[in-house]
């Protein structure tokens, strides 16, 4: 269980509300303070401009030529709608999982055959 940001300390699980069910996992408050902390679902990782990673939400993910057979691949309706959009193959180092994601890198890592078409869309967001 994870202690209260604010004071340190401990946190209680309280009842979402039929809209908060759909945004959060779970939302907690603190018994001290009763400062409130959420946590959102991971499907929010998917909105946004830039690819994210679906476990942890780093921008710092990598794309990958081709499927590594050592990681896993993260499967779902999500992922199958990403690569059915056009997604291409991502790896985030931190969970060390694959998915696909129709965005372009946050900031494109140098030396890659992609490197001036991942500049150009990324001109054309700022
Ligand atoms: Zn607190
Ligand atoms: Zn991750």
């Amino acid at each position: 269980m994870r202690n209260c940001s604010r004071c340190g300390g401990r946190l209680r699980r309280i009842h979402r509300t039929f809209w908060e069910r759909f945004s959060y996992l779970a939302i907690y408050e603190c018994r001290d303070c009763h400062d409130i902390t959420s946590h959102p679902r991971h499907y929010r990782y998917h909105l946004g401009e830039h690819c994210r990673c679906p476990r942890c939400g780093t921008l710092r993910v990598t794309r990958l030529k081709e499927r590594d057979h050592i990681d896993p691949l993260n499967t779902g309706l999500l992922h199958l709608l990403e690569r059915l959009a056009g997604g291409r193959l991502y790896h985030c180092r931190f969970c060390r999982v694959q998915f696909y994601d129709r965005r372009s890198l946050a900031s494109p890592p140098p030396r890659t055959e992609e490197v001036g078409e991942e500049r150009k869309s990324a001109a054309k967001v700022k």
